[in-house]
């Protein structure tokens, strides 16, 4: 098998759909060995050119038998939930739920993946998090955007920790990108279509992100052409933070 990706295994967590599922497709196509899963794996079973696997991120015993059975060179952790509010309009319950789901799912999935990794002297992690993070405010995303931050603040940490060991973090920060759960919130506010130009209207490219073209960035940090890279929240958010 050719490709950018030739030669190396990742697991991926939700690639069931959205940015998870173009990631995975584009590490096949790169020649990867892919282990796709999704809490959902009736939305892998058209995922041609991976293994597939159910894993829920929330449940740390799956976690450690999935880390053990496939002990990836590359782990991808897409898993996120968003929530809409204020700090006034989220509960604890949805606090806990957001950080449980966007920063302690991947805090354990790095757990039971790194000692594989540090013992091969390589690896690399790469995670979706959000521009609504430690970089930008957004409005109505205040415990969405505490999760990512503290995602984002745990990958610095952890390519800080094992850069000896030759593995590498960074965080993806999209902006908007289109995706199921996207289509989702657009429809909670009530009116789809003026939610839409009201999203549309924060990216000042004037479009909201294909999930393709943040796979197409997942590809390169996980490949070794970003070999010299680690610890970086890298935007991709067609100008909503500048
Ligand atoms: P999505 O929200 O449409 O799909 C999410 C996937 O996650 C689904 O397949 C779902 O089954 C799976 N999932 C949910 N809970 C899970 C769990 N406990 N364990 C395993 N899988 C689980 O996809 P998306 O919108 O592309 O979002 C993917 C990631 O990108 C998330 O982390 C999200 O926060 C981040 N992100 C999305 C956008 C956007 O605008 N879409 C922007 C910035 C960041």
């Amino acid at each position: 098998m050719s490709g950018r990706l030739a030669g190396k295994s990742i697991l991926i967590t939700a690639a069931g759909q959205g940015i998870g599922r173009a990631t995975a497709e584009a590490c096949i196509r790169e020649g990867a060995r892919v282990w796709a899963t999704d809490r959902a794996p009736e939305l892998l079973q058209d995922l041609a050119g991976a293994e597939t696997a159910a894993l829920d991120v929330t449940d740390r015993a799956a976690i450690d038998r999935a880390a053990a059975e496939y002990q990836p060179d590359i782990l991808i952790y897409c898993a996120g939930v968003v929530h809409a509010g204020t700090v006034l309009g989220a509960t604890t319950a949805e606090f806990d739920a957001a950080i449980g789901l966007n920063a302690r799912g991947a805090f354990e999935m790095i757990q039971a993946v790194l000692p594989h990794m540090q013992a091969r002297k390589s690896g690399a992690i790469i995670a979706i998090g959000s521009v609504a993070s430690n970089l930008m405010g957004v409005p109505n995303r205040c415990v969405y955007g505490a999760s990512k931050a503290a995602l984002a603040g745990l990958i610095k940490s952890v390519a800080r920790d094992f850069i000896e060991d030759g593995i590498r973090a960074n965080c993806i920060c999209p902006g908007t990108v289109d995706s199921p759960s996207l289509h989702g919130r657009l429809a909670a506010t009530g009116d789809y279509d003026r939610a839409k130009i009201d999203f549309i209207a924060r990216q000042p490219m004037g479009r909201i992100g294909k999930a393709e073209e943040i796979a197409a960035l997942a590809v390169y940090l996980a490949s070794d052409e970003s070999a010299y890279m680690t610890g970086q929240e890298c935007i991709i958010d067609g100008g909503m933070s500048l």
